[in-house]
């Protein structure tokens, strides 16, 4: 069982995971201060509990994966976040990277198709007194009218390509992170929102994720 205790070598491992994530090339001081803080193995099974501040993905049930730190960081940092910035996350998976946002003083939607993972995600992110986080069980691939439009929108799980209506969910001057490919590996795309509906492409590094599964992802899952 996870005590959900943060102890002195929890801290000093932490502090090691973010000397890894700056020699890898991330610079975002708010970035690293939200890894530096954050309680990751809060958001694994307590079976790896001595191995979250490892740059490493591991599974959180449901078939599915807590993303790599480098991973969180690299998106995050991509996003170019301004306070108070509205965020629609997609994939809301163990909300570890729903807290690294939280932290970074923006307004969060998160959404996740498998109920499980969004209660176990609700129960943490409530833990750790994430206030500005608001979650939902559902397709993400169609976005989250309700609460549109957004400044940022980020894809944690891999798409076969960029589902439209996610960029329709946007203001202008907005960013869209996703990676995007096939099922094993995609690269990560930023997208951004400008005047007149013209969209600005940029192309960054290669990831692989789990599925974005959806009716604007992949299909007959
Ligand atoms: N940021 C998460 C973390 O660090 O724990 C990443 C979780 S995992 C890499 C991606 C998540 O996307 C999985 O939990 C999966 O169930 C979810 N997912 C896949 N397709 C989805 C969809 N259409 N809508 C919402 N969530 C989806």
């Amino acid at each position: 069982m996870n005590t959900y205790q943060d102890t002195y070598k929890h801290r000093g491992l932490r502090n090691g995971l973010v000397a890894k994530l700056k020699i890898k090339g991330i610079t975002n001081t708010l970035v690293l201060d939200a890894i530096g803080k954050i309680e990751r193995h809060f958001f694994l099974p307590s079976e790896f509990e001595m191995h979250a501040y490892e740059d490493k993905a591991f599974p959180i049930g449901e078939g599915q994966t807590i993303s790599q730190p480098y991973t969180v960081a690299y998106q995050t940092q991509l996003l170019k976040l301004e306070p108070n910035d509205k965020i629609l996350e997609i994939g809301t998976g163990s909300g570890y990277q729903t807290a690294v946002l939280n932290f970074c003083n923006v307004i969060v939607y998160s959404i996740e198709r498998h109920e499980a993972l969004s209660k176990k995600a609700a129960y943490i992110l409530n833990k750790l007194a994430c206030k500005k986080v608001k979650l939902a069980v559902g397709d993400g691939t169609k976005g989250w009218l309700t609460n549109a439009p957004y400044n940022k929108i980020i894809v944690t799980a891999g798409a076969p390509s960029i589902p439209k209506i996610l960029i329709n969910q946007l203001v202008e001057g907005g960013i869209l992170v996703i990676p995007v490919g096939n099922e094993n590996i995609q690269k990560m795309v930023r997208i951004t929102k400008l005047a007149n509906n013209e969209l600005k492409t940029e192309i960054f590094e290669d990831f692989s994720f789990v599925p974005l599964l959806g009716e604007n992802g992949w299909k007959g899952k």
